[in-house]
């Protein structure tokens, strides 16, 4: 490739004590958890709205944050206080009342009791008023487009937006782009998806919601095939809907790389998010990628609406109210960090001492090549298992953390913890981490981990 070489003088738009760069599920509870421990914190966001996959991606519901049997809610901290929060503008079932089985979790019973619904439109203005609460400089419509590292230490980052081009210097970076954009460009060793697959990463997915079902017939369906008990040819049990699948790929109605439908009623009961697009061999971090996996995905919207009207009990009458703006993104970069969690952590139940997250999610890989090869495997030896605070923190480069779906872990022990209530529990960490670093004086990868935990509690955290 041809390469163009350009000296420009860049403004140092703010010196900060923090700065964020990604807004969404792990990057806003960082923002608000590091600025309300004392830190001067700027978070820097690409879309006009924080959260991410919730909003901009439309993806939900909430995943898991109880235990695995059940009974106890182990996700707690900055993720209560978001659930709280819309609960109180009726923007959320708390999950308390989402079980196994039911409509808001798809009809899924492992690893699913207690998903939570929300609307992702109270959600964007909830996470406005804990980050404007809590005082965070939030620059919407801005890139980060290079890191600013001396002798392998973070010093802040260069930003892109219609003001320009501009600079951040801060003590601390958080990398919460999803994408460990940061990190990668600083240096840090990443592996894309699962090296010991060629790199494949998850499948993307577009997403869109629905209004107008008729819930009652869509449930009156699924009880009437809970009894009839379907099975495929191979034995298998079908999941939902599946042979209503199979019978309009038959018709050429349907050619998403999909077996079952994955609908979710949300707080409105006439209103769902349908998660059946599926968009394969894409690097989220190629933008041609990125920009083919949206074009097809607004395409593959028009014929999965097309067919839920057609073929499924309920739909009949259903409304498209809006894709998501953001294609879904599952998987892409993990760093190299101190710690890396895995699939034997997840199943053996590891606890290590410098836990920051409790969590009972399962490893949930959708591999390319359709739901048939999906791994879907919970945690077998006790109730949880737990990340570790080096998980956050990368190697070889200084001041730098990293929260949310990017954290160092193999491709399988990121598919159990890059749902979105774990990724605001270590977007909690990191907040409060960067923050302590500061007022101990010593580098945030030496941070007193005893102390994060501690303030984490006192912050409303379970870590055991
Ligand atoms: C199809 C699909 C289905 C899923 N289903 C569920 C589910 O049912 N339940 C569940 O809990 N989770 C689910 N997930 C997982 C979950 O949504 C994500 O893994 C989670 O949102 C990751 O959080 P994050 O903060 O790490 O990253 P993201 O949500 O990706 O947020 C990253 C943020 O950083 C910003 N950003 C990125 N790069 C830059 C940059 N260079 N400059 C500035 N800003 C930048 C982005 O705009 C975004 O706001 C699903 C994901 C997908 C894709």
């Amino acid at each position: 490739m041809e390469k163009i070489t350009r000296q420009m003088e860049i403004p140092v738009k703010y010196e900060c004590d923090v700065v964020v760069v990604g807004g969404g599920p792990a990057g806003f509870c960082a923002a608000v958890a590091a600025s309300r421990n004392g830190a001067r914190t700027v978070l820097v966001e690409k879309n006009g709205c924080c959260g991410g996959m919730a909003t901009a991606g439309l993806v939900g519901p909430f995943m898991t944050s109880y235990s695995k049997s059940g009974d106890k809610m182990i996700i707690r901290g900055m993720y209560e206080e978001v659930i709280d929060r819309l609960v109180a503008q009726d923007g959320a079932i708390h999950p308390e009342y989402c079980r196994a089985g039911d409509q808001i979790t798809g009809y899924h019973f492992r690893g699913h009791d207690h998903c939570g619904a929300f609307d992702p439109e109270v959600l964007k203005r909830v996470i406005d008023e804990m980050l404007t609460e809590a005082n965070v400089k939030v620059l919407y419509h801005t890139n980060f487009v290079e890191p600013l590292v001396e002798d392998d230490c973070m010093k802040g980052v260069i930003i892109f937006s219609k003001s320009g081009m501009e600079a951040i210097k801060a003590k601390v970076v958080i990398d919460c782009s999803g994408d460990a954009d940061v990190a990668y460009r600083a240096g840090v060793p990443c592996d894309l998806g699962d090296p010991e697959r060629g790199s494949a990463m998850q499948p993307t997915t577009m997403f869109f919601r629905i209004a107008n079902v008729d819930w009652e017939k869509v449930e009156e369906a699924f009880q009437k095939s809970k009894l009839e008990n379907r099975v495929r040819p191979n034995g298998k049990p079908y999941g939902l809907f599946g042979w209503i699948i199979e019978e309009a790929r038959a018709k050429g109605d349907f050619d998403v790389e999909r077996e079952t439908v994955g609908i979710y009623r949300g707080v409105k009961k006439d209103e769902w998010s349908v998660n059946i697009s599926r968009i394969l061999d894409i690097n989220a971090t190629d933008v041609e990628d990125l920009s083919k996996a949206e074009v097809v995905g607004r395409q593959q919207v028009l014929q999965i609406y097309n067919f839920l009207k057609n073929y499924i009990p309920g739909c009949e009458n259903a409304k498209l109210m809006c894709s998501a703006s953001h294609i879904g993104i599952r998987e892409t970069r993990h760093i190299k960090g101190e710690a890396t969690l895995n699939a034997d952590n997840v199943l053996n139940g590891d606890i290590p001492e410098d836990v920051i997250l409790l969590a009972s999610n399962s490893i949930d890989v959708h591999a390319s090549g359709g739901s048939s090869v999906t791994k879907y495997v919970c945690v077998e030896n006790g109730e949880w298992y737990g990340v570790s605070y080096k998980s956050l923190v990368p190697v070889k480069i200084n001041q730098l953390l990293v929260a949310g779906r990017s954290i160092s872990a193999t491709s399988e022990g990121a598919g159990a913890v890059r749902v979105m209530p774990p990724c605001m529990e270590m977007g909690h960490a990191a907040g409060v981490a960067a923050a302590l670093s500061l007022k101990q004086a010593c580098l945030v990868r030496d941070v007193d981990v005893k102390a994060v935990q501690e303030q984490m509690v006192k912050e409303g955290s379970f870590l055991g």
